[in-house]
């Protein structure tokens, strides 16, 4: 017989700090974490992205010192972006074997073997356009698109990239992957696929960070945020072509799809708390509207109560320095 008011008093159990942290259902450690990092070439200094307050983009050339500082403060996995200054109408520099993307990959490697290293799998920072592949009549080619994809993971997993994450949102990109690797003796280089990423207002402060060229918007590939059942559509379609892994992005205003992917999949999922819903903590906080402490531990619980395996986010080395 359920339990009612007087005998059932919900209370009981949140009387101390200590009853309470014994009944905590989730929490947020570093083996939940990846670090999203910004590698640009041709760069002195760190640079400060002012839309987000405490990320920098990383030099090339001190890549091995920002490496070591991270494996050092315990995160256990980094997401690498490019920042190209060598960008064509095709985003060739991603899969030259001596372009930016294989370069960065090799150094972090070299700087800290043991961290794991997702390589983000896209155009966007490599293209003179801004879009995430080929333009054909003013709209992205999906079909030539994978291909180039294909060719980009095998030159990331052969720098030594121990996962690609494909972000274009393309039609068959995991599948096209998955084969590029496997025909190039890289079966074992699991795929994190972005299944769920909406066209969303909320990635303004990473094109500041990425150096995105781009004009106009990517409607015609990434997700309306007004859909779910579309995610669900992607996610199976991706879990079909071989993904390892399912991502949604963003994370806070997207964790009823986060739930419902997590009940609908056995795959790992991960959650990307992006640039700007980062940026509006750091920003309220600044403006005395907020605790920013509790706010991003609220915030990154929530995505772990909605389902998320991982959490990529900015706040990553925050933690590592001062606990969840
Ligand atoms: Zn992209």
């Amino acid at each position: 017989m359920v339990q009612t008011f007087p005998t059932m008093r919900l209370r009981r159990l949140r009387r101390s700090q200590v009853m309470r942290d014994l009944l905590a259902e989730n929490t947020v450690t570093l083996n939940d974490l990846i670090y999203p990092i910004f590698v640009e070439e041709d760069l002195d200094d760190f640079a400060p992205v002012d839309s987000m307050p405490g990320v920098f983009r990383i030099p090339e050339r001190k890549l091995d010192v920002a490496i070591k500082e991270i494996a050092a403060a315990g995160i256990k996995a980094v997401m690498t972006f490019g920042v190209s200054h060598n960008k064509d109408d095709t985003g060739s520099d991603a899969w030259n074997r001596d372009g930016l993307l294989a370069r960065m990959i090799k150094r972090a490697k070299d700087a800290a073997p043991e961290l794991m290293l997702i390589s983000d799998t896209c155009f966007c920072e490599y293209t003179t356009h801004g879009h995430c592949g080929v333009i054909h009549d003013g709209d992205v080619h999906n079909d030539h698109t994978i291909e180039n994809l294909g060719r980009q993971a095998v030159v990331a997993a052969e720098a030594g990239a121990d996962m690609i994450a494909p972000s274009s949102m393309m039609d068959g990109q995991v599948h096209a992957i998955r084969s590029a690797l496997d025909s190039h003796g890289l079966g074992a280089v699991p795929i994190m696929a972005y299944s769920s990423k909406f066209a969303s207002a909320f990635y303004g402060p990473f094109r500041d960070a990425a150096g995105c060229e781009l004009k106009g918007d990517r409607k015609a590939y990434q997700m309306n945020p007004m859909n779910g059942r579309e995610a669900l559509r992607e996610s199976g379609a991706d879990e079909a072509e071989g993904a390892d892994m399912l991502m949604v992005k963003p994370a806070m205003p997207y964790l009823d799809v986060l739930t419902q992917i997590r009940q609908r999949s056995l795959l790992p999922l991960a959650a990307y708390q992006v640039s700007g819903e980062y940026a509006m903590i750091k920003f309220a906080a600044a403006a005395g509207a907020i605790d920013e402490a509790r706010v991003m531990r609220e915030s990154l619980g929530a995505i772990k109560r909605a389902g998320a395996d991982l959490i990529l986010t900015y706040f990553a080395m925050d933690i590592a320095r001062d606990g969840f």
